[in-house]
């Protein structure tokens, strides 16, 4: 494996890490220590289903810089019941997490019932505003049916991660309030449409991202993603934009502590 480069850069935050997956049980220790070695010191790890909250709570008390989010992501919709969106609320009371998530629209997966997945989403809007958290969505085929969501409930503030929607839908996101995560697709030429948003877009709105294990960067391909990695869409963030990458990490940094309320 080829361990992304990792010069140092001011600290960076990794807005979207599946940090607690197992793919890291054997050797999560020695990822977390790159990632801090590459400047990467901080994390925001949303869970995917109630089943992980426990552990996720644990990992992020032993180890510093870890933030956890509370959420039913849509992916594992088999899994959820609906009282687990009492369980949420109740945790989501007692941790106090940095934000409400994972949770969303999937309809590019075949078999994920559109109606139960409303239902699931709409009701953790409502504990965001509720709890005057942010949100942390996923949304794929499905951005137009998201920001309506969001204008539905009123009141928010989050991001949509891993964002590859059109420039129109990027526009009506961050007048809602939301920012746009920004990750390893983006370090693909071929992904044309995403770059020139990317270079042009207003950088308040940009969070940088790699949705470790997955999303793999370009020159990654099939690899296990990590966090350390953050660092290599830096480069390409800035180098799209004709920016240096301190500046770029530095309005980064400080768009997700604001956001996640870090600081
Ligand atoms: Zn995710």
């Amino acid at each position: 494996m080829r361990i992304c480069d990792n010069r140092r850069v001011i600290a960076l935050i990794d807005s979207h890490s599946h940090i607690d997956a197992r793919e890291f049980d054997a050797d999560r220790g020695a990822v977390l220590a790159r990632a801090r070695k590459a400047g990467v010191t901080q994390q925001v790890a949303p869970a995917i289903a109630v089943s992980w909250f426990e552990n996720l709570r644990q990992l992020c008390r032993r180890e510093s810089g870890l933030h956890p989010a509370y959420g039913l992501h849509p992916m594992f919709l088999a899994e959820h019941r609906p009282e687990h969106l009492d369980v949420l609320a109740e945790w989501i009371e007692r941790e106090r997490p940095v934000a409400v998530g994972e949770c969303g629209l999937d309809f590019y997966i075949e078999g994920l019932d559109r109606d139960t997945q409303y239902e699931y989403l709409d009701r953790q809007l409502e504990l965001a505003r509720e709890f005057d958290l942010p949100v942390i969505l996923h949304a794929r085929r499905a951005f137009d049916e998201i920001a309506a969501a969001i204008r539905r409930v009123g009141g928010l503030r989050g991001v949509v991660h891993s964002f590859s929607g059109s420039e129109e839908q990027a526009r009506q996101l961050w007048k809602l309030g939301f920012h746009l995560g920004i990750g390893g697709p983006v370090t693909y030429e071929r992904a044309k449409r995403l770059r020139t948003l990317v270079a042009t877009m207003p950088i308040e709105w940009l969070l940088l991202e790699t949705d470790s294990p997955d999303q793999p960067l370009s020159g990654h391909r099939g690899e296990r993603n990590e966090p350390a990695c953050l660092v290599e869409v830096l480069d390409v963030v800035a180098g799209l934009r004709g920016e240096p990458r301190e500046r770029i990490a530095e309005a980064t940094t400080r768009n997700a502590e604001r956001l996640f309320g870090l600081v």
